[in-house]
């Protein structure tokens, strides 16, 4: 069973993957990873991307990057573990580069679909979990909780992340089946309900 949790800035995907780990674990064997990253090549290339040194890579650079990291992290992690039975979690999948690169990067859509099926031999999650919550919104989370991530975000992009999140809406509808939002402006405790409840409707037992 492949998972990917996605959302914009501040959405607080991963202080409620923390929790919810040890819910799963306690009747499936979980793997908890995230993109870009989870094996030690797409972490170094992650570090690339990030670097705020980088930021002369244009938007077809950094989704080559992304495409590369997405298909060593599938490769030397995901794939091994969903053969071995295991459910995976990735912290953003595919989605992402849609939703930053494409809608909001503004490489054409259709041809970041088109990468992310090549990266991925159109492997797609068997299910995705919208974190849904304003860009005003993250964004003002992010302001108050993460000193790192603050010096990071650049804040006055407020037009980037709005454009993230119409694309993370866009696919919400083209792929309705395969991703489920759930209200992320709640309490971390009403969000990993949510969660649990998405994921006990899907997967019964
Ligand atoms: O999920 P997390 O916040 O750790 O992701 C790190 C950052 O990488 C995001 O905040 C986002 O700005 C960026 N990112 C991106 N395009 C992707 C995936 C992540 O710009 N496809």
């Amino acid at each position: 069973l492949f998972i990917s949790i996605e959302g914009p800035e501040g959405a607080g995907k991963s202080t409620i993957l923390e929790a919810l780990l040890p819910i799963l674990s306690v009747k499936r064997s979980v793997v908890a990873t995230r993109e870009p990253g989870g094996v030690r090549i797409a972490e170094d290339i992650r570090g690339i991307i990030l670097d705020p040194k980088n930021t002369v890579l244009d938007g077809k650079t950094e989704i080559l990057l992304f495409a590369a990291a997405r298909r060593v992290h599938l490769l030397e992690k995901v794939l091994p573990a969903l053969a071995e039975g295991k459910v995976v979690i990735a912290d953003r999948f595919i989605d992402s580069s849609v939703a930053y690169q494409g809608f909001a990067g503004g490489v054409d859509v259709e041809q970041v679909k088109w990468l992310n099926d090549f990266a991925t031999d159109s492997l797609k999650p068997d299910l995705t979990i919208f974190f849904d919550i304003t860009p005003e919104e993250g964004l003002k989370r992010v302001m108050k909780n993460n000193e790192r991530e603050k010096n990071r975000l650049d804040l006055a992009k407020l037009d980037y992340h709005k454009k993230v999140y119409e694309g993370y809406q866009a696919l919400l509808k083209t792929d309705s089946d395969r991703i489920v939002a759930i209200d992320a402006s709640k309490s971390p405790e009403e969000v990993l309900d949510q969660i649990i409840n998405v994921l006990y409707t899907r997967f019964p037992g």
